[in-house]
C-alpha cells in the first residue's frame, strides 16, 4: 500500500502545526539536542519537533521546591482578577493550578473554585494547607471523563499551553468543561519579550510551544473563542536586571565552575536518574565560590536596570507574560 511505504518521507520530516493543523512551514529555526524549531507560516505559532510530554514525576523532580510552599501570585492572576471584562463570580476549574495561589485568591474574591494539578506534593499542599478540597491529580482530559456533568463558568490555564503537545486537542477538553458563553483566562511566556540570551527554562521537554499575541488569538477563534482582552507585560525592573546581567555573561563562570555545573536547560534533557542526580549533587567549594559572585553580579546589575528603565520603557520593551481573557461564542 503507497501509504505505507517505509521510504515515504516520515511525518517527522514534514510535521504539522500543532495549533491549526496546517503544514505550511518555514524551515526550523533552532536546534536544541535532539529537538527542532518550527515556525508555522499559517497561524504564526513556533513549535519544537518532536513533542511527547514528560510524566508527571519529570515534574515533581524538576519543579521539586516550587511545590510545597505558598507562591506569590503571578502577573497572569493578577491580570484576571482585575480584568473588568471578567466575570466577577460563578464557578471557575482551574488547570495546573499547583500548590492553590491563585485558586485561594480566587475564592477570595468570591468564585467557587476547583482545580486540576499533577504534581501530588503540590496538590497536597492546596488541599491541606489552604483547604481547597477540590484539587483533582487529573489531566484535563481524565477530568472531562471522570466529571461529564460538571460544568464552569471559567476555565483557567495561567503558564500551562507552552507545555502542551497537542495544543487543539487541550483546547477542545477545555471547551468541554465550559458552560455556553463560558471565559478562559490563560497566560503564556510572551515570545516577544526582551531577551539577551536563551531563556533556559523555555525549551523543550519543559516548553514545546512558543506563541504570541498574533498566533494565540488566531488559535482561540479558530476554536470558537472571541478574545476580550490581551494585556502583554511590559519590561519591569527585575526583567531589565536579569537582562543585563545576561548580556554581561562572560563565559568566566562557566570556565571556573568546569563541567559539572549543568544548566537547567541540559539538566532538562537528561535521563531521569542522572537528572536526579545532576540536581541533588551537592556543589563544591568552588561552585558554591561562583554561584555567590553570580548573585553578586546579578544585584550590580540592578543599579544599571534603574539607570537604563527610562530608555526601556520608551522603547516599549516587553516582559515575560502574555495574558488574555477569552469567550465562547455560543
Ligand atoms: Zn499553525
Amino acid at each position: 500500500m503507497p501509504g505505507l511505504d517505509s521510504d515515504a518521507p516520515s511525518a517527522a520530516a514534514t510535521p504539522a502545526c500543532p495549533a491549526c493543523l496546517k503544514i505550511s512551514l518555514n524551515a526550523a529555526t533552532e536546534r536544541y539536542g535532539k529537538y527542532e524549531l518550527f515556525d508555522c507560516a499559517a497561524c504564526g505559532l513556533q513549535f519544537w519537533e518532536p513533542r511527547a510530554m514528560p510524566d508527571a514525576s519529570w515534574y515533581e523532580q524538576m519543579y521539586g521546591g516550587r511545590d510545597e510552599k505558598l507562591l506569590p501570585l503571578e502577573p497572569g492572576h493578577r491580570y484576571f482578577l482585575t480584568d473588568e471584562l471578567a466575570p466577577r463570580r460563578g464557578d471557575l476549574l482551574d488547570i495546573g493550578c499547583g500548590t492553590g495561589n491563585f485558586l485561594a485568591a480566587a475564592r477570595n474574591a468570591g468564585y467557587s473554585v476547583s482545580g486540576t494539578e499533577l504534581d501530588r506534593n503540590a496538590a497536597q499542599f492546596a488541599k491541606e494547607k489552604l483547604g481547597l478540597p477540590r484539587v483533582h491529580g487529573l489531566t484535563v482530559s481524565e477530568f472531562a471523563k471522570q466529571h461529564p456533568v460538571e460544568k464552569f463558568d471559567v476555565v483557567s490555564f495561567f503558564e500551562v499551553l507552552e507545555h502542551q503537545t497537542a495544543p487543539a486537542e487541550f483546547l477542545e477538553n477545555v471547551k468541554s468543561l465550559l458552560r455556553p458563553r463560558g471565559y478562559i483566562a490563560l497566560s503564556v511566556p510572551n515570545r516577544e519579550r526582551w531577551l539577551t540570551g536563551p531563556d533556559v527554562l523555555d525549551y523543550p521537554p519543559n516548553h514545546f510551544l512558543r506563541w504570541n499575541a498574533t498566533a494565540l488569538r488566531s488559535f482561540l477563534n479558530a476554536h470558537g473563542f472571541e478574545t476580550l482582552s490581551v494585556k502583554e507585560q511590559p519590561a519591569d525592573i527585575r526583567h531589565t536586571a536579569q537582562m543585563i546581567n545576561m548580556g554581561l555573561r562572560t563565559g568566566l563562570t562557566g570556565k571556573a565552575a568546569g563541567n559539572a555545573v549543568a544548566s537547567f536547560r541540559d539538566v532538562m534533557q537528561m535521563p531521569v536518574a542522572e537528572a536526579a542526580a545532576a540536581l541533588q549533587a551537592k556543589p563544591t567549594a568552588r561552585q558554591r565560590a561562583v554561584q555567590f559572585l553570580g548573585r553578586l553580579k546579578h544585584a550590580a546589575c540592578y543599579p544599571m536596570a534603574i539607570a537604563a528603565y527610562p530608555y526601556i520603557r520608551m522603547r516599549g520593551y516587553k516582559g515575560t507574560y502574555l495574558y488574555f481573557l477569552a469567550r465562547l461564542l455560543e
